[in-house]
């Protein structure tokens, strides 16, 4: 099939070209990301092939509807850029790649985790000042700590795994309870108890409506004094000003970010020469205690193979039945 790969970088042309050896469809790879600005450059395109920051609100869909799209293939898990109910509305179908290694993202997370808590970060940059000095780094044992998973799906599952082995005292909370965190001896509770009892908060549930700002004022105030936050699921379940505050009262003790709400206008490019505009993001950058990744939990070897192959087989199966592996339906939304 035709397919337009909006946001494309490097890695995207060359894991997709080399999955698509066996798949045979074209690809027209576009390096702009898909908004109400851009969006006559799919046009014509059957399929449009999309990523974490482009935009597809009902504007933009009603336009792709009218331009004869009829496949949006997220190369991601969440779907929290689409509007579900408006691609149904207007019978374009959606598809994402549900379940690609959660290790390459859980093992992000842990790594956020250690260079906060050993400063790595700070030693990097001493040691090649020629600062060998020790004051200011301390760094704190992970075995018997307390870590709150909020969101036990497959990555958070696969933190609980990795922090097990460290000999932490896991918590977590979720609307659904997953057996195999249960079997690690993972404790369910309340977010108030896990606000209350975590060390360490690691944030692995999907961006919707329920999770939109989950950490406000509100929750930072329940937190212990000297938190460890880390987010790697979706800026927006973070009142970044919330966390901001929290920061600067020493309530929060470390902040590890790999997303970041407004992270459309600055991820996934080089903008080492130019101005950056947003002051709430160099706001985060001026803390000695913030560590922030752009957007590369998923960036492994493995996760990158199984987007592109799975991305790839989605849409060769809608091609052979008209039907759908891996959809995002509103039945998801729930
Ligand atoms: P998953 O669907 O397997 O797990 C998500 C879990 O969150 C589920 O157990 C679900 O019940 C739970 N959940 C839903 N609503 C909740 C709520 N209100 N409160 C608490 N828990 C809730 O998804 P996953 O593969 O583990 O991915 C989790 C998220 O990680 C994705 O939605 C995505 O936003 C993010 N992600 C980030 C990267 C990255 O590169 N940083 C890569 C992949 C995924």
């Amino acid at each position: 099939m035709k397919i337009a790969v909006c946001s494309a970088q490097s890695y995207d042309r060359e894991f997709l070209l080399a999955a698509n050896h066996k798949a045979g469809h074209e690809l027209v790879f576009l390096e702009s990301r898909l908004n109400e600005e851009t969006q006559r450059m799919v046009a014509d395109f059957p399929v449009v092939c999309v990523f974490v920051n482009d935009i597809l609100n009902q504007t933009v869909l009603q336009a792709l509807a009218a331009q004869g799209t009829r496949l949006i293939a997220l190369r991601c898990a969440g779907f929290n850029n689409v509007d579900i109910q408006a691609a149904a509305r207007f019978a374009i179908r959606v598809v994402r790649v549900p379940a690609y290694s959660p290790y390459s993202v859980a093992e992000h997370a842990v790594a956020l985790i250690l260079a906060l808590n050993r400063k790595i970060h700070l030693a990097y940059n001493r040691v090649r000042n020629g600062n060998f000095a020790l004051p200011g780094l301390l760094g704190f044992e992970l075995r018997g700590r307390t870590v709150g998973i909020i969101g036990t799906g497959r990555i958070g599952n696969a933190v609980a795994h990795i922090l097990h082995g460290f000999g932490c005292r896991l918590m977590a909370y979720d609307t659904v309870q997953n057996t195999e965190c249960i079997k690690l001896g993972v404790q369910y509770v309340t977010l108030h108890e896990l606000y209350a009892a975590s060390d360490i908060i690691t944030l692995h549930c999907p961006l919707n409506q329920q999770t939109y700002h989950l950490i406000n004022t509100a929750a930072v105030q329940q937190m212990k004094a000297g938190v460890m936050l880390i987010n790697t699921s979706r800026g927006g379940v973070i009142d970044t000003q919330a966390v901001i505050a929290g920061l600067k009262a020493n309530k929060i003790g470390y902040l590890g970010l790999d997303v970041y709400e407004q992270e459309g206008d600055l991820f996934f490019q080089d903008l080492s020469s130019k101005v950056i505009q947003d002051d709430i993001f160099e706001r985060l950058l001026t803390f000695h205690n913030v560590l922030i990744t752009g957007h590369q939990g998923f960036f492994t070897d493995e996760a990158l193979h199984s987007i592109a192959q799975t991305t790839l087989e989605n849409i060769s199966f809608f091609e052979r039945t008209g039907q759908c592996q891996n959809e995002v339906t509103s039945e998801l939304l729930r």
